[in-house]
């Protein structure tokens, strides 16, 4: 007897081309005009695809599209609260008619699937934001997203799939659903709850699963949702270890763990209603709705956008119709003097709790502070700790910039020396000489390449960064918009160390040690730095040195004095 629940709208949809049609299929390709998929598209093409978008059969056409924001259904009735389009630009748009097939693409061009058009029609942006994120404010992401994308019409119909994406990643944890299924069943799982944690699983949404688990009698799983990962937030690869290691700590054979390639809207109590519908058609029978599920954060006046119950009223007023137990979770809070965590309403007045919350946590891992056990337990902080290290153990780079003749180079050098006599981390120097001849030996010294040899160097430098070295840059790097770019790929990984040396150019030109600035005055060099093009001062600098008055010993001691004090030197 298959005990697994019914799938949304009667069972899962098998949208994949058997191999004599997806060759078929590969062969109509070469006459057919492509849509290279964005990220968000092609995440929605998987859940197309693998069964967890049941009862869809493809992008959606303009008539359920407009059910689905005007009563939450498609037309056959069936609950529907997202649309599931196909964005497209007008140019794209007006390339395309119903009845013609297209290859959907990934960004490499491989070709996942085909799509038959049925129709292709304007995006009303500011209804369909309305309808959906209860705002037309930008503040809202989703609403941002949709309002200044540049794709205008939404094009739709079935699709018929050739291969799923590619992960090349973690690939035991991405089953389809009707994989989770057999898995279930081979379990012998017949009560199942789905999870998805928003963050790395912490021992309070740990202490949340096992209370629903033992009230629902269920089996867990953990099912987070693996995209694009939100500025700010956890990488995915750490948080999918977090995930592994908290793992360890349920019940032997409790808990399953799976990705789920869901390209997240923040459309709240709307939201929260498809994810229980994807949750239903991998297997589960139970799913868990916290508060402000699938919320984004307030808005800069710290008005919320949705109430925090209103995602688990949303799924509980529909559950019966949908065939899946919702369970309405609140917030678990720590009592220190019983070392336990219970839920917000069921703490007695008067005892201390304690919480640490997101950004506090944040600042700690920046900070390299302790975080305690009772907050998460020692193997998600080993691997959080691995992947965000404290800064004495981090990459950095050291980037001088200022007008030639300032004393980058001479300072970089004896800094360089002075770091490899330390030997904490493996240095590299990308001093000027060095890159023009082995990085950019083919470019000249007008603008363009000047600020192109700028943009390599700081390339390089985020490599070094990321594998937790030391990189000595030393460009004039006159632009502030490139710097600017340089500091945001470098601190993705480690510290960036602006360095202003601030020599006026009264000291620099009487310098004039290579006879740049006689000749700049002559003509004989053009867009010259400080003389016939700008020098954008930084703003606001880590370091600033002048070295009109100093030794060279003297600068470097003020960069490492620098270091020293913000924790790159333990
Ligand atoms: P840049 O790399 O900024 O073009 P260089 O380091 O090649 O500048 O040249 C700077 C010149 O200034 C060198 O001749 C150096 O000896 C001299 N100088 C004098 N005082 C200092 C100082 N405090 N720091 C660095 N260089 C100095």
């Amino acid at each position: 007897m298959n005990t697994a629940p019914i799938a949304h709208g009667g069972s899962i949809v098998n949208l994949m081309a058997d191999d004599e049609r997806a060759s078929e299929l590969k062969r109509f390709s070469r006459d057919l005009g492509s849509i290279t998929l964005s990220a968000a598209a092609a995440y929605d093409l998987e859940l197309l695809m693998n069964g967890a978008f049941s009862p869809l059969t493809g992008f959606m056409g303009r008539d359920d599209y407009d059910v689905v924001l005007s009563r939450m259904r498609l037309q056959n009735d069936c609950l529907w609260p997202l649309p599931v389009c196909l964005p497209i630009s007008a140019i794209q748009a007006q390339q395309i008619e119903p009845g013609q097939s297209l290859a959907l693409r990934d960004v490499e061009g491989f070709m996942l699937a085909v799509l038959h058009v049925w129709d292709i029609w304007p995006i009303d942006k500011k209804r369909e934001a309305q309808q959906i994120f209860c705002s037309r404010d930008v503040r809202h992401p989703g609403v941002r997203r949709l309002l200044e994308s540049d794709a205008d019409y939404y094009v739709g119909g079935p699709v018929e799939g050739i291969q799923l994406p590619l992960h090349a990643a973690f690939k035991s944890l991405r089953n389809t659903p009707m994989e989770m299924r057999q898995r279930f069943k081979k379990l012998g799982w017949r009560r199942i709850v789905g999870y998805q944690p928003q963050g790395p699983m912490h021992r309070a949404e740990f202490e949340m699963t096992l209370r629903v688990m033992a009230q629902t009698k269920a089996c867990l799983l953990l099912h987070p949702v693996i995209t694009t990962a939100m500025p700010g937030d956890i990488d995915n690869h750490t948080r999918i270890h977090c995930y592994l290691a908290a793992g360890k700590n349920y019940p032997a054979n409790m808990m399953q763990l799976n990705l789920m390639p869901f390209a997240m809207r923040m459309a709240g109590p709307r939201e929260a209603l498809l994810q229980a519908i994807i949750q239903k058609n991998y297997g589960c029978t139970h799913v868990i709705v916290e508060p402000d599920h699938a919320s984004p954060k307030p808005d800069a006046d710290g008005l919320p956008f949705y109430r925090k119950e209103a995602a688990a009223e949303m799924v509980a007023s529909l559950c019966h119709e949908l065939g899946i137990e919702i369970v309405a979770c609140e917030e678990m809070q720590y009592v220190v003097e019983e070392d336990v965590y219970l839920p917000a309403s069921e703490v007695p007045t008067g005892v201390r709790t304690r919480h640490i919350n997101n950004d506090e946590f944040h600042s700690k891992l920046r900070n390299s502070r302790k975080i305690p056990e009772w907050f998460t337990f020692p193997e998600v902080i080993d691997v959080i700790q691995q992947a965000y290290p404290p800064r004495h153990k981090q990459g950095f780079t050291l980037f001088f910039t200022g007008l030639s003749g300032a004393g980058k180079s001479t300072i970089a050098r004896i800094l360089y020396a002075r770091l490899l006599e330390m030997r904490s981390r493996p240095v590299t120097l990308l001093d000027g000489d060095i890159v023009r001849r082995n990085l950019s030996s083919e470019l000249g010294f007008s603008k363009e390449h000047r600020d192109l040899n700028v943009k390599r160097i700081g390339f390089v430098a985020s490599e070094i960064t990321k594998n937790r070295g030391i990189a000595i840059c030393a460009p004039i790097a006159p632009y502030s918009s490139t710097r600017k770019y340089i500091r945001r790929i470098i601190e993705q990984y480690g510290g960036f160390i602006e360095i202003y040396v601030a020599t006026p150019l009264a000291v620099c030109e009487s310098r004039d040690r290579k006879g740049l600035y006689a000749k700049a005055r002559a003509g004989l060099i053009r867009e010259f730095t400080g003389v016939s093009d700008p020098y954008e001062a930084p703003e606001a600098p880590e370091v600033c040195i002048d070295t009109t008055d100093m030794t060279p010993d003297e600068a470097v001691q003020e960069v490492l004095l620098y270091m020293e004090r913000s924790g790159y030197m333990r």
